[in-house]
Formats: C-alpha cells, structure tokens, sequence
C-alpha cells in the first residue's frame, strides 16, 4: 500500500465543534501562503452532529454555538431572541459554513474520513501517521498539531440485555418516530435521565400520546432552566439571570466539600426537573414547558439504576441497581439513553506536549468546561506563546466523573473561571472580545457589559479562592488537578 508524505504549518485532527474552534482561531494566525490541514474520521464536518440521533437539537441559542464568532445564516436569525431551538440538518450547514467563511481568509486542505493513527514529535517538528479512507497511508510533518479529539462522541450501541422478550435499541439506529418502534404500541422504557434521555421521552411523547412511555432515571438529572437564563424577546433586557451570573453564585457557594448542598442550592434557584428527585447536573440547558410535558406524559419514573431484564414466570423482570425488580409487558422497547461524554477508555494526555508542539483538547486534561472553550482560548495561548510559562489548571474530568458525578460540574466550572482568570492576564483584550461562544451574548449589549465589568473587577479575588477549591477537589479524590507537571 502506498504512503503519501506531505507537511503543513499547523494541523488539526477532529472537526467537531472544538476542532473548528482551533481552526478559526489558527486561521488568525497564519497567511494565505500557510497551510492548514483538517482531518476527521468521519465523512463530514460537524463531529458528533453527524451521527446523533436525528431527534437532537441543540439545547442553547443557536448564535452561540458556533467557531470563534461566526454567524449563522439561519433564516431563524431573524427571529433571534424567541429561543428557537437549531435542528442537526440546521447544524451540520452551520459547520460548512463556518469553513467557508474561515477559507475567505486562510488556505485549509481538510481530509475527511482519515484517521490519525499515531503521532511522534522531535526537534520541534510533529510526525502524524494517518489512515485514508481508501487504506492508504498519509504521513505529515507539521510544526503544530492540534489534537481537538475535544469529547469523542460516539453512537451508543443498545445495552446488552439477557431477555429475548423485549427489544433493546439504541436512539443512534432508531428513530423513535420512525421504523419499527414508531409503528408499535408496545410501552417504551427510556434508560438514562439526562440530555438524550429527555429528548427521548419527549419525542416520543409529542408523537405518540397515548403512549405508554416510561423512565429509569437514576437519582435523577436536573438541567439549567432556559426560560430563566435565555429569557424570550424584550424580556431579556429586564429578566432573567445570565449564565455567568448564576455560574459565579453557584461557585461562591462550593469550597470543594460541599457540593451537594451547593448543587441543591443551584437547582433550586436556577433548575428545572421532571422527576420527583434531581441530584445530578450535567449542564444541560431545559425549558419549563419541556420538563412539564415531559412530567405528564410520563407513565411511570423510576428512580433508579438499570441493571438488566431477564425472564421472569409469567413476564420479563426488569432488575434494578438496589436489588428491586419490576414486570415489564413482553414486547416493550428498551432505549439506551445513558450517557456519551467523558468515557472511561479516553486516555490521559497533558493540554500541551513536552515539547510544546502538540497542543491537546479533551477532558483529560480540561481546562474549561467545555471543549469549545478550550479549543479557542488554548489554541490563542499556543500560538502566542504563553503556554510554557503560565500556570493554566488542568483537570482530568474523566477521573472526577468517576469518583464523584455530583462534583463534576463544579469541577469543570471552577477550572474555567481560574484558567479564564489567569489567560485574562496574558490574552489580549479582542480574544474576550470575540468569543462568540460566550452565551452572555443572549442579553443586550448594556447587560452583557455589566457582566463584563464584574468579571475584570472581581476575578483576580475569585482566583485565589478557585485555586483554593481546585486544590481542595486534587486532595479530596486524589486528582490529577493542577498546572502540568514541570519537565526535565
Ligand atoms: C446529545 C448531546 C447534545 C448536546 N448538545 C449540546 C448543545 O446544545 N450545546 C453544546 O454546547 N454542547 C452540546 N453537547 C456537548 C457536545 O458534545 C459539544 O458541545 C460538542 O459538539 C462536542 O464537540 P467536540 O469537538 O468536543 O467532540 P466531537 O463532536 O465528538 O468531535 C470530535 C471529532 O474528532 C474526530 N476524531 C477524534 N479522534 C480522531 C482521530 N484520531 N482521527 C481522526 N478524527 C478524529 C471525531 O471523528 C469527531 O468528529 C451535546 C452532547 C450530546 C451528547
């Protein structure tokens, strides 16, 4: 098989939304006669929203999800401020277009179903080894990589189940008004409380009422009320609490011990929930009107772990996490709703590598909260030359979400707030500036400045105690949490 050898002055690997993040803001800083290469295993841009299950919408406004300040060309734009909620289709043109936009300005070969297969850095030059689509071999050597993996979604396969007397599915192969489940009556059993989960329930709500729909919901997920933080309209100049606001009140309220009881106090005040109990917050964004649909059109909510069904005498058993079991009707749909994100096989990788030429954004090594954040603040320090010498926190995000789900959010926020703090003393101004993946930017530009303006007073005193409780969570669960260790 023949091996093609090429080189590039900066290279990203994943063209989810934290890769086109790293593009734009690399884009930035290279000329026309520099070249870039994109790569993406799969067959079109757009990461996860490729193949998610074709229900999905995103759960923010549409403006915000985006790379670097792009603007979507959304019809619904003109109806910006109403809430409307962009659809995949909506979504994966919204990643083409942001490549259109970004080539007016910068030279960008992407190849897509290529695979990175390996990489080697020496002497300030990164070898990648890629995987084409065709088999072949693609080598190429490049000053800087960028590997923005960012959260690795995959498709959820249906859960493995020992009884043959119901169906498992997942929603990534299944379209819940489609196919062979919308055309039965049999009851449905949604596994999984979170964002997919609920996006489950209501579909199949809203297209099947009548339906015998049922939830296992955990100890229960509670998501950030987006009547409350995205309020509609003209209302946004007078009500509401921007997403930075109630961020920063949830943060004043956990040390590092105490989440629980400044989890209960961030749902109680800026939540929404549909089940009897709601621990865990994973920050999804849900409206009123949603949760309450999705509360009544529920047949029964279960407040516990799925194990299994297996064949009972007379009918499947459903088995349960506490050792309970419950019949379930032969026929019924299982639907694997349990999470994507912040698997347990990613492995570790510091945000930057030794050498400094292989710059790395996933939750391993997190550094925001979200890798749309990280992609475009990290890839700023990459190429300014600020990572060596700043003392950036990172958090391995996948370790946390396994020793404590209650903490995780508090964990990723906390890293966000003190590395925002800290790359606010080495950025310039415009970077802040031009995130347009700030959702502050939901409210009028007057609120979004008083916001600002808090921010520049305040977060010096906030960092002191973000590191506090960052050094706290490291001792608690013996973390990797901290700057990058110091190499020799
Ligand atoms: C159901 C669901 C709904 C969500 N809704 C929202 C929302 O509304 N708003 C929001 O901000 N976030 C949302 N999220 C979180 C979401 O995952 C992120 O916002 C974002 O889309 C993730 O982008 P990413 O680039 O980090 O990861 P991905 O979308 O997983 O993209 C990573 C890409 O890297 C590629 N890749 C990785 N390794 C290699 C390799 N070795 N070679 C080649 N290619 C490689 C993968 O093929 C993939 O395309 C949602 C998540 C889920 C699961």
């Amino acid at each position: 098989m023949s091996t093609v050898t090429d080189s590039c002055d900066v290279c990203i690997v994943g063209a989810g939304l934290a890769g086109m993040n790293a593009l734009f803001v690399a884009a930035q800083y290279t000329s026309r006669d520099q070249r870039i290469i994109l790569i993406d295993r799969r067959e079109r841009l757009g990461g996860m929203w490729v193949d998610t299950y074709p229900y999905v919408r995103l759960h923010q406004p549409h403006p915000m999800f985006t790379a670097g300040d792009i603007r979507w060309t959304l019809d619904r734009d003109r109806d910006r401020g109403r809430g409307y909620l962009a659809t995949q289709p909506e979504i994966l043109d919204h990643f083409e277009h942001c490549l259109d936009v970004i080539r007016q300005h910068a030279t960008v070969e992407v190849l897509l179903g290529c695979e990175m297969e390996s990489d080697t850095e020496a002497d300030g030059v990164v070898r990648l080894t890629c995987r084409t689509a065709d088999g072949r071999r693609r080598v190429i050597t490049t000053p800087r990589l960028i590997k923005a993996s960012g959260f690795a979604v995959t498709p959820n396969d249906p859960l493995e189940i020992r009884s043959d007397a119901v169906h498992s599915v997942s929603p990534d192969f299944c379209d819940m008004s489609a196919g062979e489940i919308g055309a039965s009556d049999a009851p449905v059993w949604v596994i999984g409380g979170g964002k997919t989960g609920m996006d489950t329930c209501h579909a199949l709500i809203a297209s099947q009422p009548g339906r015998e729909v049922n939830l296992v919901a955990g100890s229960g997920t509670f998501f950030l009320n987006r009547d409350r933080a995205f309020p509609a309209g003209a209302r946004r100049w007078w009500s509401g609490t921007m997403p930075s606001a109630s961020g920063a009140q949830m943060l004043s309220r956990f040390d590092g011990t105490n989440e629980r009881e400044a989890g209960d106090w961030f749902r109680n005040a800026h939540g929404t929930w549909p089940t009897a109990a709601a621990d865990s917050y994973v920050l999804g964004i849900m409206s009123e009107g949603e949760s309450r649909a999705i509360a009544a059109g529920l047949s029964h909510v279960v407040m516990d772990r799925f194990v299994d069904v297996v064949d009972g005498q007379g009918s499947p058993l459903m088995r349960m996490g506490s050792g309970a079991t419950r019949p379930v009707t032969p026929g019924s749909w299982i639907v694997n709703c349990t999470g994507y994100v912040l698997q347990d096989d990613m492995p570790y990788e510091p945000f930057i590598s030794p050498g400094g030429c292989v710059l790395s954004i996933q939750p391993r090594s997190a550094t925001m909260h979200l890798t749309s954040f990280m992609a475009y603040f990290m890839t700023h320090m990459l190429f300014l030359g600020k990572l060596a010498d700043t003392p950036v926190y990172e958090l391995d995000a996948v370790e946390l979400r396994r020793k404590s789900k209650l903490a995780l959010p508090f964990g990723l926020l906390v890293v966000a707030q003190y590395n925002l703090s800290v790359m606010y003393d080495e950025l310039p101004t415009r970077v802040f500036l031009e995130c347009g993946l700030n959702v502050d930017r939901w409210y009028p530009l007057l609120r979004q400045m008083m916001g600002s303006v808090r921010f520049v007073t305040t977060h010096r005193r906030d960092r002191a105690s973000a590191k506090r409780t960052l050094d706290t969570l490291r001792e608690r669960f013996d973390l990797r949490c901290g700057p990058l260790a110091p190499t020799t």
